[in-house]
C-alpha cells in the first residue's frame, strides 16, 4: 500500500511538473497576424482613427511567430506616433493607454494557434493536470503520515522547504509570474484566451488575465486547503478555518464579481476593505457608485461599515483573526500555499523592527494616498502641496499594490515564509493590528509551567514571533503581528498554548513571571 502511494505521490510531481511546464511555455509560443477588421474591432473609435491607419501599415497582414515579436512591433508604432504627437504638440493625438495595455487588445484579436481554436484542451493541459497533479501528491498523505498528528518532518532537510534549489527556483518562477502578470499583460493573451469558455459561462465575457488571475488563486488554494485538511486532520480549529478563506475567496472574491460583471453591475469584492482595497476612495470608483443607484449607495455604505464599525468591533471581540486567518484573501494564499514555508520567517529582534516601521509607513502612505485623493475629487484641483495626486495613486499603485502585494508579497514565500505582505506591507493589518494591540479581549495564553521550550511554536510562526520566549514566562501573547492562525497552539506537544478571547482585565501582563521552584518576577523595563 505504502509502495503504491509513493506511486502516485511521483506521478503526481511528474503531471504538475509538466502542467507547470506547458503553462510557462505557452508565453513564448502562438502566431499573431492582425488583419485591418481585427484593429478596429480592438481599438476605441478615437484611437482608431488616430492610429488605425498606421498599425495596419506597419502590422496589418504580417505574421508574428510569438507574442513578444508582436508585442514590440506594436510597441514601435504606438511610441512612434505618441513622440510625433508630443514633438508637434498635438497632446489631444497622443494615445494616453499604457502602452502594454494598449499592445494587449491587439494581442487578444491577433492570436491565431490552437490557444484560441481548442482553448478547453489547453485549459486541461495547464489547470486541470496541474489540479490532478497537486492532488495525487497531496492525497496519499492521508495513508503515508499515518495516525492524525501533524508532521513537520524533514522540513529543514529538503530542498523545497529550507532555501534549497527547489526553492529558489518556485521563487523565481513566482517572481517571473507576477511580473509579467502585472506589468506586461500582452505577454498573458494565451493564458487569457484559454479561460475564454469558462469567463463566457461566468460572466459572459472573454477571459482576460485578472479572470485567468483568479481562476489560478482558487485553484492553487482548493488545492492546498486539501492539503491542509489532511495535514491538520483532527484539529478542528485548523479544519474551520481553511474552509472560511476558501469560501471566502471562492464565493466573495472571484464568482460574485464576475457575476455583478455579467449583469452589468460594478464588480465588488464585499470583503475587502480599505486600506487593502486602496483604490476604494479612487474618484472613478466613487463616481462608480455613485452613478449605479441603490446598488452602488450601497456598495459605498458597506465599505464605510466596515472601516468604522466592522474591523473595530470584530477585532475587538475576536482580534485581527476573524479577517487575517477567516476572510482575507492575501491571508487564504498564505495560509494554504504558504503553509509549506511558514517556518522559514524571520524571529530576529530586528525583523520586528523592520516589521514595525514598514507596515506602519504603508498605513501612514496608504492614509497619505487617500486624504489626496479625496480632496482632489471634493474640490476638483487635482493638485495638493503642488504635487499631482494621480502620481502619488500611481506610485502607490505600483510600489505597493502590484511590487510588495504581488511580486514581494507572494513570490518570496519560498524565501522569506508565507505572511511577507502580511508581516511587512499589509496597511489593513497595520490598522486591524494596532487596535488588537489596545482594545481587545484577544491573547493567547500560556501555560508556562508545561512549557519543554522545544521551540516547535516559534518554529512555525509564520508571523515571525517568537512565541517560546512567552510561553517560557508565562506571558499572554498580544502581539499585534499575530494573526491568530493557532498553528502554534496546534503544534505544541505540550498544550501549553491557547487562543482566547477574555475580559480585557489582565490581559497583557506587564510583570511576567520566570516559570521554575521559585518564580522571577521580571521588571517592567524587561518586558516592555
Ligand atoms: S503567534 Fe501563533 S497564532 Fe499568532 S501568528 Fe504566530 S503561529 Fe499564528
Ligand atoms: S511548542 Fe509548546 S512546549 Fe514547545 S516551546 Fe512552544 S510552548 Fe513550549
Amino acid at each position: 500500500m505504502r509502495k503504491l502511494m509513493l506511486s502516485a505521490r511521483s506521478l503526481g510531481l511528474i503531471l504538475f511538473v509538466s502542467a507547470i511546464s506547458i503553462f510557462t511555455s505557452m508565453l513564448f509560443v502562438g502566431s499573431y497576424e492582425v488583419s485591418s477588421e481585427d484593429v478596429k474591432a480592438a481599438l476605441d473609435d478615437r484611437s482608431f482613427e488616430l492610429i488605425g491607419a498606421e498599425l495596419i501599415n506597419e502590422v496589418g497582414g504580417q505574421s508574428f511567430s510569438n507574442a513578444f515579436e508582436f508585442s514590440e512591433q506594436v510597441g514601435v508604432v504606438l511610441d512612434k506616433h505618441n513622440d510625433k504627437a508630443k514633438a508637434a504638440g498635438e497632446w489631444d493625438r497622443v494615445i494616453w493607454d499604457k502602452k502594454h495595455d494598449f499592445v494587449a487588445k491587439l494581442s487578444a484579436v491577433g492570436l491565431d494557434s490552437s490557444m484560441r481554436n481548442s482553448p478547453g484542451l489547453w485549459l486541461f493541459l495547464t489547470f486541470g493536470l496541474g489540479a490532478l497533479g497537486g492532488l495525487l501528491f497531496v492525497l496519499p498523505g492521508v495513508v503515508l503520515l499515518g495516525p492524525p498528528g501533524i508532521k513537520n518532518d524533514g522540513i529543514f532537510h529538503s530542498a523545497a522547504t529550507n532555501r534549497g534549489w527547489i526553492g529558489w527556483i518556485v521563487f523565481g518562477w513566482l517572481v517571473s509570474f507576477y511580473i509579467v502578470l502585472y506589468f506586461f499583460p500582452d505577454l498573458t493573451t494565451n493564458w487569457a484566451v484559454i479561460t475564454d469558455p469558462l469567463s463566457f459561462a461566468i460572466k459572459n465575457k472573454p477571459g482576460d488575465r485578472w479572470f485567468l488571475y483568479g481562476l489560478l488563486y482558487c485553484t492553487v488554494m482548493t488545492v492546498m486547503a486539501i492539503r491542509m485538511f489532511i495535514k491538520y486532520r483532527g484539529n478542528k480549529y485548523q479544519i474551520l478555518r481553511t474552509s472560511s478563506v476558501l469560501f471566502f475567496q471562492i464565493a466573495f472574491a472571484f464568482m460574485i464579481p464576475e457575476l455583478l460583471s455579467r449583469f452589468n453591475m460594478p464588480a465588488a469584492d464585499f470583503k475587502n476593505i480599505w486600506p487593502l482595497d486602496y483604490d476604494f476612495f479612487f474618484g472613478w470608483n466613487l463616481d462608480t457608485m455613485l452613478a449605479n443607484g441603490t446598488f452602488g449607495i450601497f456598495m459605498l455604505f458597506w465599505g464605510l461599515i466596515l472601516i468604522i464599525v466592522v474591523v473595530p468591533v470584530m477585532v475587538y471581540f475576536f482580534g485581527k483573526r476573524w479577517y487575517c486567518s477567516w476572510v482575507c484573501g492575501c491571508g487564504g494564499l498564505a495560509e494554504t500555499l504558504g503553509d509549506p514555508y511558514r517556518q522559514l520567517s524571520d524571529k530576529s529582534l530586528k525583523a520586528w523592527k523592520i516589521e514595525r516601521y514598514l507596515i506602519h509607513g504603508v498605513l501612514v502612505f496608504a492614509i497619505i494616498m487617500t486624504s489626496a485623493t479625496l480632496y482632489t475629487w471634493f474640490s476638483g484641483d487635482s493638485e495638493i502641496a503642488g504635487i499631482d495626486t494621480y502620481n502619488i495613486q500611481k506610485t502607490y499603485g505600483f510600489l505597493i499594490g502590484s511590487v510588495f502585494s504581488g511580486v514581494i508579497g507572494t513570490g518570496f514565500y519560498p524565501v522569506m515564509g508565507s505572511r511577507v505582505w502580511c508581516r511587512f506591507g499589509c496597511p489593513l493589518a497595520a490598522y486591524l493590528g494596532l487596535v488588537q494591540r489596545f482594545k481587545s479581549r484577544f491573547r493567547i495564553t500560556t501555560n508556562g509551567g508545561q512549557c519543554i521550550s522545544c521551540g516547535n511554536c516559534s518554529t512555525h510562526c509564520e508571523m515571525g514571533i517568537d512565541v517560546r520566549a512567552y510561553a517560557q514566562r508565562g506571558q499572554n501573547i498580544v502581539r499585534s503581528s499575530c494573526v491568530g492562525c493557532g498553528v502554534c497552539a496546534s503544534v505544541c506537544p505540550r498544550g501549553v498554548l491557547k487562543l482566547e478571547n477574555g475580559p480585557e482585565v489582565a490581559r497583557i501582563q506587564d510583570n511576567p513571571i520566570i516559570i521554575g521552584r521559585e518564580g522571577i518576577q521580571l521588571s517592567n523595563n524587561v518586558t516592555s
